[in-house]
């Protein structure tokens, strides 16, 4: 008989694993700050496929690559077509990756990658965008070259939503979906344009509280602008109804009274949903992370390198996620009620390192 699935100490099983290819980014934006460099001991594919199948075997089924910007990982295609095997199979039953999933910043997002992959395996593409002016756009991602650079980077990420549509990735049926994140006093008057933009496209948009991740952000409580506040000025001009939050989601939905499709607030800061939280993260170098807030991870590569151990593998992140105590957010809020220091808990491990 199979061994059971692990649940955490919080009673949460394990379903989603993020796999950040890279640390590197061709971007800069000032919420993220990326390191520009690798770090050493990166994993290659057939370590990161082990792991993918030793969480596919801990009950994983989402399977989410990131970064920084995993554009520029030149093995993606191949990543993703190595990891069909580990596919749910209707003909066996047998229990696998429901999905493969990308999120980027979309400006590598050319036509012919779009449609690679697509042939390589991938499910769904969220691209993220966090203003729709040149000005804000190169504000946001931290381009040196002002509003022309913005415009653009602009005019690629609009270029590279129509490429995603036409290689398949349906937004009507949640494959293509956008992010931003708002800041307060930096792009919180993009809130509408933004809004305007994907209802035009019929792409869901997903705003983001801006979160205390990594140590050099410099984030403040007060440039959050709440999940509530981003729908009220919303719903003035384009009223919504609410979808909810599917369990295990990260993103509550709402959908606009016209017909104009939906819109989905990721409120990590004012409503933390750590208590179904079911996602893994996987560094770039093969490090475990069992929370974005996390100061620490367990490195992998003992059982990777120089030869992959499985049965070891599995242990190790059985043992992991048995032992998974984190819900940062929810502390973050209790502290933040009870008027302590809502930030520096601890140290936080940077976002582009963690792949967000
Ligand atoms: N480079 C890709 C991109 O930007 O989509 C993938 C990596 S990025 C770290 C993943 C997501 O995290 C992006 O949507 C980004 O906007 C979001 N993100 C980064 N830093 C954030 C922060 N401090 N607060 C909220 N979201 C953040
Ligand atoms: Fe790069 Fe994404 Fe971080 Fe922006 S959010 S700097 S695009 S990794």
């Amino acid at each position: 008989m199979a061994p059971l699935l692990p649940l955490d100490r919080h009673g949460r099983p394990l379903g989603v694993l993020r796999l950040s290819l890279t640390a590197r980014c061709n971007l800069a934006c000032p919420y993220c700050l990326p390191d520009g460099v690798e770090p050493p001991g990166l994993l290659n594919r057939a370590q990161r496929l082990a792991v993918v199948r030793a969480a596919v075997a801990l009950g994983v089924r989402s399977l989410r690559l990131t970064g920084g910007e995993p554009l520029l990982h030149s093995g993606l295609e191949e990543l993703i077509s190595g990891a069909a095997p580990l596919r749910q199979s209707a003909a066996s039953g047998a229990a696998g990756l429901a999905e493969i999933a990308l999120t980027s910043n979309g400006s590598l997002l050319t036509a012919a990658r779009a449609r690679s992959l697509r042939e390589a395996g991938l499910d769904r593409i969220t691209l993220s965008l966090d203003g729709a002016t040149g000005a804000s756009v190169a504000a946001m991602a931290g381009l040196p070259g002002g509003t022309t650079a913005g415009d653009d980077l602009l005019a690629k990420v609009l270029a590279a939503i129509d490429h995603a549509r036409e290689a398949g990735f349906d937004p009507g049926k949640g494959a293509l979906k956008l992010n931003a994140v708002i800041a307060r006093g930096r792009n919180d008057d993009q809130l509408l344009p933004l809004a305007d933009l994907a209802r035009q496209r019929r792409v869901e948009l997903r705003l983001i509280e801006y979160m205390d991740v990594g140590n050099r952000n410099g984030w403040k409580p007060d440039q959050v602008i709440s999940a509530a506040e981003m729908l009220d000025r919303i719903a003035t001009s384009w009223p919504l109804e609410p979808i909810g939050r599917p369990g295990h989601g990260t993103a509550n939905r709402w959908r606009y009274r016209d017909g104009a499709g939906q819109l989905a607030v990721v409120a990590s800061i004012t409503a933390p949903f750590c208590g179904d939280c079911n996602r893994l993260r996987l560094t770039a170098d093969g490090v475990a992370y069992t929370c974005l807030f996390a100061a620490d991870g367990v490195d992998l590569k003992p059982w990777l390198q120089p030869s992959l151990d499985p049965e070891g593998l599995d242990r190790a992140m059985r043992n992991l996620w048995r032992q998974r105590r984190d819900r940062y957010s929810e502390e973050r809020s209790m502290a933040a009620a009870a008027g302590s220091a809502a930030k520096n808990i601890r140290a936080h491990a940077e976002m582009a390192y963690l792949g967000g």
